[in-house]
């Protein structure tokens, strides 16, 4: 059987690790110590915070078919918030969502374990080279162990990290200086009893803050008030050197402006810091695909800025490579 090696345990690499299983026999990496990359929540206590995405939208036939079992068994639900629009000196406005919103449960990063069930996978593994040698590759992670020859490798991974990785062992190296991705700051906070906010989602406008998201109200959730900020992009890019504590403070200050929150409540409060977030530029193709060198890459910034767009490109990729597997 034809071994390939998935580098990325987010929803592209899952997705693909899930549709080529029946074909191939897969080993997938993931330095991180669980699934979904981006697709993220921290628990804590009886705390719940999505750190990456909050929900997913699904507008193509693939993912609509992919997800219409999931709904049914309820790994995948809808959220529908009361969300508004935030500006400081402005009344909030009301919004209307105008497509469902899901959310997976009981956790976001459930999606990609119930995916990746069959799949044999290395956690906690960090790929740190790649080395290609009579037709076949050779994976050595972090801790210096070399994983079996592989007849495949396919990077799942944002275009940066790819890079580094495959440095001049594929002529696709030159395609990944196209896209680019900013970051995004994630403040979690933790509250000790429910307080009075009139909105359960809000986007804000010309605000260090992009959203403010009461996660306690998604389903399947028993947090009792756990709010997610996520800072907007440019800021975080302006700010990757600044000191935590000044990024947490300017955050908080804005929190405070926008909402009547009583932050002398907070029992938790902790900054993530997406360095590769949001994909400014996509690369405007499904995949990167090397048939000479059996290497191929992909993930949300092949298409654009959505968990959508991973798992289109990864299930397109998937698609491609079963072909060529068969021939
Ligand atoms: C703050 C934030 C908010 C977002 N909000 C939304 C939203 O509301 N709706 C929406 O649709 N999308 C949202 N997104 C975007 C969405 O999360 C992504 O589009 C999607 O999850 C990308 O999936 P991916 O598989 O392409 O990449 P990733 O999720 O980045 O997966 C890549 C995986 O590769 C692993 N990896 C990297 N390098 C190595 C290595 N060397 N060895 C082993 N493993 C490695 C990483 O740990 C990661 O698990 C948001 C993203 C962020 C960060």
């Amino acid at each position: 059987m034809i071994s390939i090696a998935i580098v990325g345990a987010g929803i592209a690499g899952v997705i693909i690790a899930e549709k080529l299983s029946p074909f191939a026999k897969i080993t997938l990496f993931e330095k991180s110590r669980g699934f979904g990359g981006r697709v993220a929540t921290r628990r804590v206590k009886h705390l719940h915070f999505d750190h990456g995405a909050q929900f997913f939208t699904a507008r193509t036939t693939a993912f609509a078919n992919y997800l219409r079992p999931l709904l049914e068994t309820g790994l995948v639900q809808e959220w529908q918030p009361k969300i508004v629009t935030l500006e400081r000196g402005k009344k909030p406005f009301k919004r209307k969502w105008f497509e469902p919103h899901y959310v997976a449960v009981p956790t976001m990063p459930s999606l990609a374990r119930y995916a990746a069930r069959d799949v044999s996978t290395l956690l906690n593994t960090k790929v740190s080279q790649l080395s290609y040698s009579a037709g076949k590759w050779t994976i050595t992670d972090t801790a210096q162990n070399n994983w079996q020859p592989f007849d495949w490798v396919v990077l799942a991974i944002p275009p940066n990290q790819a890079r580094e990785l495959l440095q001049d062992s594929t002529s696709l190296v030159a395609e990944l200086d196209r896209p680019k991705l900013s970051a995004c700051y994630a403040l979690l906070l933790g509250f000790q009893e429910h307080q009075s906010l009139n909105f359960e989602a809000a986007i804000v406008r010309d605000s260090p803050l992009s959203l403010i998201a009461n996660n306690a109200t998604k389903p399947g959730r028993d947090s009792v008030f756990s709010i997610v900020l996520h800072s907007d992009n440019y800021w975080a890019d302006s700010q990757l050197e600044t000191a935590e504590a000044e990024v947490r403070k300017v955050l908080l200050d804005e929190l405070a402006e926008l909402t009547d929150l009583d932050l002398t409540k907070l029992d938790y409060c902790a900054l993530h810091r997406w360095r590769y977030a949001r994909v400014e530029q996509a690369l405007n193709e499904s995949f990167l695909l090397d048939e000479e060198k059996h290497i191929a890459t992909c993930g949300d910034w092949c298409l654009g800025n959505r968990v959508e767009d991973a798992f289109t490109s990864g299930w397109g990729l998937a698609t491609r490579l079963k072909e060529l597997i068969a021939d």
